[in-house]
């Protein structure tokens, strides 16, 4: 990431933010807190371009995250703050994150690290390490596609308190074995999941990473995106997209996944940015 301009300390939208942890409806059914950054790549106020996701894949084209909700002002907002504090001052962050885990509240409680986001460098990644040792009171979990970081940095020695799982639809799908790591996928239906014989997480999102390790997730019912899946698995897409790279190259496999006019809308791929 670049990390040039800055405002000054005092301007409103420098502010830091009060709460780190929220909860949505649907966490706070299952008692889970969310920690949640801006998705994939895009540009601060101040000028700094950011990819949270580098090693997003097809993913990025039907993300959630990037629709709905998410896109409201006040929610944009407070995950594009929640990125500034931890890119200008990580060690400020942390000892903020670990102050807020420290409320009687968060005792058994759960913690979702990204509801959207990833982790984006190693340096964050250590962090949240360091959190998850000093708060074992509290269980975290996550969903990452980072998964050349997490078997280097995280398998060898994982916090007892850490449970994650590995979603396809990234640009390390390939270094997955369904039949030793926990994985997710996207089903385009729920008789998909089920017809595949993996186990769907929809009754709780904690199924993720306590149910069967073979993880299926029905898309998101939203037109475009179910247009643009066109009945695959997240995995078979990424799959395709790989396999049109590796004969075709980098450029041939931006036609076949963004449309020109959704290019423009979207901004640059995160290969144009720099992570
Ligand atoms: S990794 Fe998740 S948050 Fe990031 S672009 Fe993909 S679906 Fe969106």
């Amino acid at each position: 990431m670049s990390s040039s301009a800055r405002l000054p300390s005092d301007a409103p939208s420098m502010k830091r933010p009060r709460r780190l942890l929220t909860q949505n409806r649907e966490m706070r059914a299952i008692g889970v807190h969310n920690w949640s950054l801006p998705a994939w790549a895009g540009r601060l106020p101040d000028g700094r371009t950011y990819n949270t996701c580098p090693s997003a894949g097809i993913c990025r084209h039907v993300c959630y995250a990037r629709h709905g909700t998410y896109t409201w002002p006040a929610v944009r907002a407070k995950h594009m703050s929640n990125l500034r504090f931890v890119l200008d001052d990580l060690p400020g962050w942390e000892q903020a994150m670990l102050t807020e885990l420290a409320a009687p509240k968060f005792r058994g409680s759960w913690v979702r690290i990204h509801d959207s986001g990833d982790f984006f460098n190693t340096a964050y990644l250590g962090s949240w390490l360091r959190i998850m040792r000093a708060r074992p009171d509290t269980t975290f979990y996550a969903y990452t596609k980072e998964v050349r970081r997490f078997k280097t940095v995280v398998e060898p020695d994982p916090p007892e308190n850490f449970l994650w799982v590995y979603s396809y639809g990234g640009t390390q799908d390939a270094l997955l074995d369904p039949a030793v790591d926990r994985v997710a996928d996207v089903f385009p239906d729920a008789d998909a999941i089920h017809e595949a014989g993996w186990s769907s997480q929809e009754a709780s999102d904690l199924l993720a990473v306590l149910g069967p390790h073979l993880v299926g997730i029905p898309a998101n019912n939203i037109p475009h995106f179910v247009k643009k899946l066109a009945g695959r698995r997240f995995s078979e897409w990424q799959a395709e997209v790989d396999a049109h790279r590796r004969t075709r190259g980098d450029a041939a496999v931006r036609a076949i996944t963004t449309a020109p006019s959704a290019r423009r809308r979207n901004g640059p791929t995160p290969d144009e940015h720099a992570a």
